[in-house]
């Protein structure tokens, strides 16, 4: 187990954007398993101390650990967001809390406020949670390629591409942890939180019914299931809207991403992409549309150039793995 690990050299130097993107796609989303905000805390603490490594693109621990320690007080203490982790108590919840207990210390008070002896008495034993549950961890879901460590050293080093890489789309990073990290946070503690709307933000846009495009389509072609051509009845529950990009990547509905499928095929492919022959089929399939809708809007700035661009930007963003019926 990756979490394990005492040191952690770095796999792969030259890496490009393009990698680095969809390696930190699968980090962040829920792609990749995750059992607390740990990995949120440490990215959050890395970005913050960016412009703080030295010729070797190094960071110690303790630089790490005092950004990671600040934001759970400020979350755990200040917000009382004390659910972080998925079955029993995040070790750095009790750390804190066990602090702020000790020393009586009220929720108004933010990390920066607390006495500095105690600040560095917690970083020091935040320190060691973060040796055996954090750096390891986020070490392995980069697949070593973000970053190397030494737990005997205590340093941290950067892999100079994903530094310039964090220096370049920093705000973009920022936002997308600290959405996902909300969203976590949102879901363990269940309660409305300053955070509460973050997680409906991501299906805000979302139809209720694909009804409407159902009809268009059973009305314009043979009712059969675009991926495995099995004739669908019509009734209901037997045939499906599928989105061929996936929505959770589009976003939206647009009737050039809908086919018509049969429940297995809508229920197996889900979250995936179609492999690619299917993406040559629904272009043909676009075209004929194109020609027979005559109500505007519909295929309103439909390219088949945009169709292939979104399969391809997909698969950059973390939608690798490919479904065939
Ligand atoms: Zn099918």
């Amino acid at each position: 187990m990756s979490y394990k690990l005492k040191v952690g050299e770095l796999k792969e130097k030259y890496l490009t954007d393009e990698e680095i993107w969809r390696t930190l796609t699968v980090v962040l989303s829920n792609k990749s398993v995750k059992s607390s905000t740990y990995k949120y805390a440490l990215i959050k603490s890395l970005i913050e101390n960016l412009y703080q490594v030295n010729d070797q693109f190094e960071l110690t621990y303790d630089q790490l650990a005092y950004s990671f320690t600040k934001i759970y007080w400020n979350l755990i203490v200040h917000h009382q967001l004390d659910k972080q982790n998925r079955g029993k108590n995040a070790r750095v919840v009790t750390i804190i809390k066990e602090a702020q207990t000790a020393n009586a210390i009220p929720s108004e008070y933010s990390f920066d406020k607390i006495d500095a002896t105690l600040q560095i008495n917690l970083v020091k034993k935040v320190k060691t949670t973060m040796k055996e549950n954090v750096f390891g961890a986020l070490y392995g879901d980069t697949k070593g390629r973000f970053y190397a460590f030494d737990h005997k050293r205590e340093y941290f080093q950067i892999n100079p591409a994903v530094h310039s890489f964090m220096l370049n789309y920093q705000r973009l990073i920022v936002n997308l942890t600290n959405y996902h990290m909300a969203a976590m946070i949102e879901e363990l503690n269940e309660v409305p939180s300053i955070n509460y709307l973050l997680g409906k933000v991501e299906s805000i846009a979302r139809r209720t019914s694909l009804r409407p495009f159902e009809k268009v389509l059973m009305n314009h072609f043979e009712a059969r299931c675009f991926y495995c051509n099995k004739t669908l009845s019509g009734e209901k529950r037997e045939t499906h809207v599928d989105h061929f990009i996936p929505w959770s990547f589009v976003q939206s509905d647009h009737l050039w991403n809908l086919v018509l499928s049969c429940q297995k095929c809508n229920s197996s492919k889900s979250d995936k992409l179609p492999e690619r022959p299917f993406l040559q089929e629904i272009i043909s399939r676009n075209n004929e549309l194109h020609t027979k809708i005559v109500e505007p809007n519909w295929m309103t700035n439909y390219k088949e150039k945009k169709i292939i661009m979104l399969y391809d930007y997909s698969i950059k963003n973390g939608y690798d793995v490919i479904w065939s019926p």
